[in-house]
């Protein structure tokens, strides 16, 4: 099961039924009417939503206006019988990211779904979240111009790589997890070294120093790691 949620806005039940049960390896929502999927879209994020034109209630493409206009940035694929080039490009225009045409095939309707959800990332996708880091679709966590992902233990800093020690990496990743918070030596030996804090504040000194040497070789103009001074340490955001 994939974690993409996806809202199925269709009017014809066995439509939106097919296209549910074509989409079941994700978690799929069904709209069925327009202003249906309006309360939906206020009241969840999904990663993409599938969107039928002639609706009751809304249009389809009052929909993607009503979204656009709200800020609403997920990406949408139109499911339509209308034929037009016309009506395909103008949805196109106001915000659509593609145009499935009905009858369609299964095949195709996976496989687009399937790249628009990779073009768009996720729903934590670069916006930026109320924490002050930004998630990337493969996980990978940004602050200005710093990133780090988990999975590859990478790390780069103003485009550079920074090859970290295992603690390093820990400490780093922790302090971008959570941006805003001061960590004490003792939070970070804790949690890091998974150990009964001793008062080794020396051994995270240290850590932190080789830490911060490495990101500034890779970007001279900017500090990246704060010192609270008689706390601890935090992201310099
Ligand atoms: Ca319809």
């Amino acid at each position: 099961m994939k974690d993409e949620r996806i809202l199925i806005v269709e009017d014809e039940n066995d439509v939106n039924r097919l296209l549910a049960t074509i989409l079941s390896d994700y978690q799929t929502t069904s709209a069925f009417s327009g202003t249906e999927a309006k309360l939906y879209l206020a009241s969840a994020k999904y990663d993409l939503v599938l969107l039928d034109l002639m609706l009751p209630g809304m249009t389809g493409e009052e929909i993607i206006d009503h979204m656009r206009g709200q800020g609403i940035k997920t990406p949408v694929i139109v499911i339509s019988a209308k034929q037009e080039v016309a009506d395909r490009v103008n949805v196109l225009r106001m915000g659509a990211d593609d145009f499935i045409m009905k009858p369609f095939e299964i095949d195709e309707v996976l496989a687009r779904v399937e790249a628009v959800l990779r073009r768009c990332g996720q729903r934590e996708q670069p916006a930026a979240s109320p924490g002050g880091q930004q998630k990337l679709s493969d996980g990978t966590l940004v602050i200005g111009n710093l990133t780090l992902n988990h999975d590859t233990r990478q790390v780069t800093a103003a485009g550079k790589e920074v090859a970290l020690t295992v603690k390093e990496f820990d400490i780093l990743e922790l302090l971008m997890r959570y941006p805003k918070k001061v960590f004490t030596r003792e939070n970070l030996f804790t949690a890091v070294w998974g150990e009964e804090y001793f008062g080794e504040d020396n051994t995270v000194n240290v850590h932190m120093s080789n830490l911060r040497q490495k990101l500034a070789k890779a970007d001279k103009e900017t500090e990246y790691i704060k010192t609270v001074w008689g706390i601890g340490f935090k992201m310099n955001i």
